[in-house]
């Protein structure tokens, strides 16, 4: 059995649904056929914490020229979908509790600015400053880009009540929040199929090549489609569909996890922005855990200093409970398999993580709640930034490696991929984002002494 198409996408998750978007709404380009063995948007689309920020480090502005893009074509969705998938824009805040934090910060705020994320506006007891914008809990619309640093205990105490007396400083970045993944996934499938996009439900077994070009495409359940175009966006089996072309994609997985709970006890205004620890931290433990801890191989490692990153965002209205909960302690490289082992200490750790910020929260710690525990893979590149680009196989292209933040990036990197298989004009960030990156002598030098920072 033979099918043609113009383009086959393996993978339906945020990036081949957004990818079919923009060839088939904003290119008019027909026959695409969006393939996947799982219901679309159902693997790691369908686990992350579904937050966006602008905020983001160099080198070089291409992050934060990207996630500007991706979150102006968010906005448009939203404004033409009645916002239909809940675009929010309640800010990420950082949190430190010490001195050293409060330069780290600064400087992070200080370099995300400079490379185009917003201005910094400076709250300073001493000092003044401007007046601090609050976030509205809903809405997107009308307030302040860039962000607030927060030097000032009153300010921060006014507004991030639940945070601890011992907090320094936050930095508040504004162009940043949450929405529903599902439901702008769902938007955008849905107006990729008005515009002629098939989705099926197969798996890509198969890429044959003639004459140094893709050629056919084999699907499990048996047809061969006819296609020039083929686009992996096989999430974290990237490398994988990679070796059906032969064509090695530099990324690894880690498994992430995130843990959710019902704040019985309202420690948590339903408003809160998401909020991230700054500081690296020694967990608190009794004489007795701490012994036990200690003494055990798989767990030793909770009493030495952990990494900063713990983080927690309320989800649902003023009327739900949950918390979402996170902390990145032990990343590692791993073999990604369907569904991923979950660490079953992971709440109780995430929440751990989050005591110092929150003191209140230490209440759940004589009783702890149940939690719901999920998680999926981030696949990344070395340097953590994505892949959008052709690849070394005529008709072959690559969108993935979107670690944790493919739901806020595969906008603009859908559009990438889409403006590279219609050879329309490139945007200057292009190149950042593109395999051949790896060929250039200085880019090398430059992964030698790559920071990791400021990540989620
Ligand atoms: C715990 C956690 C928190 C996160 N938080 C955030 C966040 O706050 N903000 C954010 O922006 N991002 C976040 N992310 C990251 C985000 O979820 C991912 O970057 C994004 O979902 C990746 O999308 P994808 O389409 O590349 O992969 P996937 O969603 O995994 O889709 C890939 C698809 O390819 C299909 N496939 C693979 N091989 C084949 C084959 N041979 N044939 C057919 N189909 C195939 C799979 O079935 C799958 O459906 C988080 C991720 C995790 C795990």
């Amino acid at each position: 059995m033979t099918k043609i198409a113009d383009v086959v996408i393996c993978g339906a998750g945020i990036a081949g649904v957004a990818t079919a978007y923009h060839l088939a709404v904003r290119h008019g380009v027909k026959d695409i056929l969006l393939v996947d063995e799982r219901p679309a948007l159902s693997l790691t689309s369908d686990k992350s914490t579904e937050a966006y920020r602008n905020w983001w480090p160099g080198p070089g502005d291409a992050m934060v020229s990207m996630m500007n893009r991706s979150i102006d074509l968010l906005e448009g969705f939203a404004h033409e979908s009645g916002n239909i998938f809940h675009l929010n824009r309640r800010g990420y805040l950082y949190v430190t509790l010490t001195a050293e934090g409060i330069q780290d910060l600064e400087a992070f705020a200080v370099e995300a600015s400079t490379l185009g994320a917003g201005p910094l506006r400076i709250h300073n007891s001493k000092t003044g400053g401007e007046v601090y914008q609050p976030s509205p809990a809903v809405g997107f619309e009308g307030l302040p880009g860039g962000a607030d640093f927060i030097h000032d205990k009153q300010l921060i105490w006014e507004h991030f009540p639940y945070l601890s007396t011992e907090v320094l400083a936050v930095l508040h970045v504004r162009r940043a929040g949450w929405l529903s993944a599902q439901q702008l996934g769902a938007y955008l499938l849905e107006q990729a199929r008005k515009y002629g996009v098939e989705l099926v439900e197969d798996r890509v077994l198969r890429v044959q090549v003639k004459g140094g070009k893709v050629k056919n495409v084999e699907l499990a359940s048996g047809p061969v489609v006819s296609t020039p175009v083929f686009v992996n966006a096989a999430g974290p089996f990237l490398s994988q569909v990679g070796e059906f072309i032969d064509v090695d994609i530099p990324v690894y997985n880690e498994l992430h996890m995130k843990a959710a709970f019902d704040d019985h006890r309202g420690v948590i205004s339903r408003d809160a922005p998401m909020v991230i620890s700054a500081d690296e931290e020694t967990l608190e433990w009794t004489e007795v855990e701490r012994e036990l801890i200690s003494e055990d191989e798989d767990s030793h490692w909770l009493t030495s200093r952990l990494p900063s990153g713990a983080h927690f965002r309320p989800e649902g209205g003023p009327d739900a409970q949950t918390l979402l909960t996170l902390w990145d302690v032990q990343e590692k490289a791993v073999e990604p398999v369907v569904p991923p082992q979950l660490d079953p200490m992971y709440p109780e750790i995430a929440l751990r993580g989050l005591c110092k910020m929150v003191p209140d929260l230490k209440e759940y710690l004589k009783r702890l709640p149940k939690a719901y525990l999920d998680g999926g893979y981030y696949t990344r590149t070395r340097e953590n930034r994505p892949l959008a680009c052709p690849l070394p196989l005529e008709g072959a292209f690559v969108i993935g490696a979107m670690a944790g933040y493919g739901i806020m990036a595969s906008a603009a990197l859908g559009e990438l991929v889409a403006k590279h298989i219609t050879t329309d004009e490139l945007p200057d960030y292009a190149s950042t984002f593109d395999l051949q990156r790896y060929s250039d002598p200085e880019y090398q030098l430059l992964l030698d002494n790559w920071g990791s920072t400021w990540q989620l």
